[in-house]
């Protein structure tokens, strides 16, 4: 979708701009499909069920009826602007929404994630011609970008729409066409001033000198058009009550309050029509006109829903899992999201979404991201370094979820080293290798007796519900940050019982020390389920090296976060370290220090990667 500042020169990052079913089927995806435990029959902790969020849908006026005896989970990303490659702010909010989606499915929930590229618009066909391309080349191109980075990052998407396939263009018509006959659509001269990077006309009182557009900080150009506009201004008091009655429809709490102050300070009428834009879908009798390419691609999230066998129509999308449970977005398109999108739903008679979560922006040692600064962060190139797992777990546990946040190279080497090599690889690791040593490798007791009077378990199960309550409430920080209080509380209790000495002292130590294993062996277990959403593939690395094969991985549920799960004679796998620590290998230049400082700045970049031993 098209957005923010971030698609600039001088971005910010995160955001998230917006538009195919996605065919697509690696065998990475699959096996998260597997992971969904909605393939087997799904056993719902008690706990569980008793603690489902409610929410009073505020949907007024639908014309469809939306319910389903399994209403699925459907979380959304924005659709990702194409004109310019995925920045680590489109990948943001992309791995908090797997991460979302992978904890739904661990409920045993149908879950349908869905993402994709927003693909029209002056500005696309703007940087296209640039490089010298058609438009949907260019737009196949970035398309594919995004999709070849979800697989890096192990996005487990389930629909990728974009906005140039036929099948959206039909439900666009569709919903333009209900909008129209609701008389909320009306023609009209429209002269102003109009900044071509946001695609729409701005106030003068926002403006900076020069009429410069505050977000991209280029002038605005006059324009003079007949458009098709939007009644929005129609909907403001509905949009107060929805507001007011659904405090969690917007979230965090400080987004409401801004939306709130939006909505009060009055709703202007706004163009959803474009004379002068030509890629872009043709006004349904007017094809002079294309439509507004927010207008377009806010479709995109029901569009998505279509299967690809049907003939594509509004009301077939919708029953396949509309409205959508949550839509993740970066602030800075909250206003299209909170505002706009639920009053164009209400026009056409359509439910409202959920939730929309607008999360925070990132920053970069504490600096806006931006090209001119030469400060961005790459996620392909983070993903080379550090691999996937490193690269969701720090911007999950280190970004209060909804609140701005900062990368520095340093922080995430230490954070990652710490909590991922240290606490839970090394942990798992040096278990292993004493239950090998001493046992065999083979789990001597139950779990369960294992833990009989001991206040460990006590512990975990805390904090697995701890973790399950965070999961729940969207605070993925937390949730990360609970988890990994399992893996200190694993190492205190190793190193308090040290088994190592009881082991040396013959069998009068032996029962104790092999209990102790145990207790240790079932809490990485544990932690390794409520670790999943985050850092999937080191989940799975555990639970094989707990002895377990894929299949078994893939077929857990958050029920198997129950202690008890390590049973007496099963057999634990040959230790392997888990997560290897990062080591930086630093190039040192001989030359002046004018230049050894540049080079080695310079060389910061082609850092590798050194795997050692964890
Ligand atoms: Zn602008």
């Amino acid at each position: 979708m098209k957005t923010n500042p971030s698609i600039s020169t001088d971005h910010t990052i995160i955001t998230s701009s917006m538009a195919m079913a996605c065919r697509v089927q690696f065998s990475l995806h699959n096996s998260l499909r597997l992971f969904s435990s909605s393939s087997s029959s799904p056993i719902i902790h008690p706990s569980l069920k008793s603690q489902r969020v409610s929410f009073r849908n505020p949907n007024y006026g639908a014309f469809y009826c939306t319910c389903a005896a399994a209403e699925p989970f459907v979380v959304t990303t924005p659709l990702y602007y194409v004109n310019s490659p995925p920045h680590m702010g489109s990948a943001y909010t992309t791995i908090a929404a797997d991460a979302v989606a992978r904890y739904q499915r661990l409920l045993g929930k149908k879950v349908i994630f869905i993402t994709g590229t927003d693909e029209h618009g002056e500005k696309i066909s703007t940087s296209a011609a640039a490089i010298g391309s058609s438009p949907s080349e260019h737009c196949d191109f970035i398309s594919q970008a995004y999709k070849a980075l979800w697989t890096e990052l192990g996005i487990s998407y389930d629909k990728f729409i974009r906005t140039t396939d036929p099948n959206h263009e039909v439900i666009v018509k569709e919903f333009y066409s209900k909008v129209l006959a609701s008389g909320d659509i009306y023609r009209a001269d429209y002269e102003g001033l109009y900044c071509v990077n946001c695609e729409e006309y701005k106030d003068e009182k926002e403006l900076l000198e020069n009429n410069c557009c505050p977000m991209h900080l280029k002038p605005c150009v006059h324009r003079k058009e007949d458009n098709y506009f939007f009644a929005l201004s129609k909907y403001q008091k509905r949009l107060e009550q929805i507001l007011a009655e659904n405090p969690d429809f917007v979230q965090p709490s400080y987004r409401l309050n801004e939306v709130q102050g939006w909505v009060k300070s009055g709703l202007k009428d706004f163009s959803i029509s474009r004379a002068s834009v030509s890629w872009g879908i043709p006004v349904p009798n007017d094809p002079k006109q294309t439509i507004y390419v927010w207008f377009d691609a806010l479709l995109g999230y029901i569009s998505a829903l279509s299967e690809d066998k049907q003939q594509p129509n509004l009301q077939t999308a919708i029953s396949f899992g509309w409205p959508a449970s949550l839509h993740l977005i970066g602030k800075d398109i909250l206003r299209f999201h909170a505002v706009y999108w639920p009053a164009m739903l209400m026009s056409a008679g359509v439910s409202l979404p959920k939730k929309v979560f607008g999360h925070g922006f990132l920053t970069k040692d504490g600096l806006k991201m931006g090209k001119s600064l030469g400060n961005t962060l790459e996620p392909t190139d983070l993903v080379n370094r550090f691999g996937a797992d490193a690269v969701r777990y720090f911007f999950l546990k280190e970004v209060e979820f909804g609140n701005d946040g900062d990368y520095s190279e340093d922080r995430f080497i230490n954070i990652i080293n710490a909590n991922l090599a240290n606490t839970i690889g090394n942990l798992l690791n040096r278990t292993l290798g004493l239950l090998r040593k001493n046992c065999q490798s083979t789990i001597a007791i139950d779990s369960t007796i294992a833990a009989e009077q001991n206040a460990f378990k006590g512990t975990v199960e805390n904090l697995v519900e701890k973790a399950r309550h965070h999961y729940e409430n969207l605070e993925l920080s937390s949730a990360c940050e609970t988890v990994l209080e399992i893996g200190n509380a694993g190492n205190v209790y190793i190193n308090q019982k040290a088994p190592w000495s009881l082991f040396k002292q013959g069998e009068s130590g032996f029962e104790t020390a092999s209990k102790d294993l145990v207790n240790v062996l079932e809490a990485t277990r544990i932690m390794a389920i409520a670790i999943s959403p985050v850092t999937p593939s080191l989940a799975l690395r555990i639970y094989t090296q707990l002895g377990y094969s894929e299949d078994q991985f893939y077929a857990v549920t958050w029920s198997d976060t129950r202690w008890g799960g390590l049973k007496h004679g099963h057999i634990t796998a040959q230790p392997q370290p888990v997560f290897a620590r990062i080591e930086l290998e630093t190039e040192l230049n001989d030359d002046d220090t004018i230049e050894t400082k540049k080079v080695s700045k310079k060389k910061e970049k082609h850092k590798t990667q050194k795997v050692v031993e964890a």
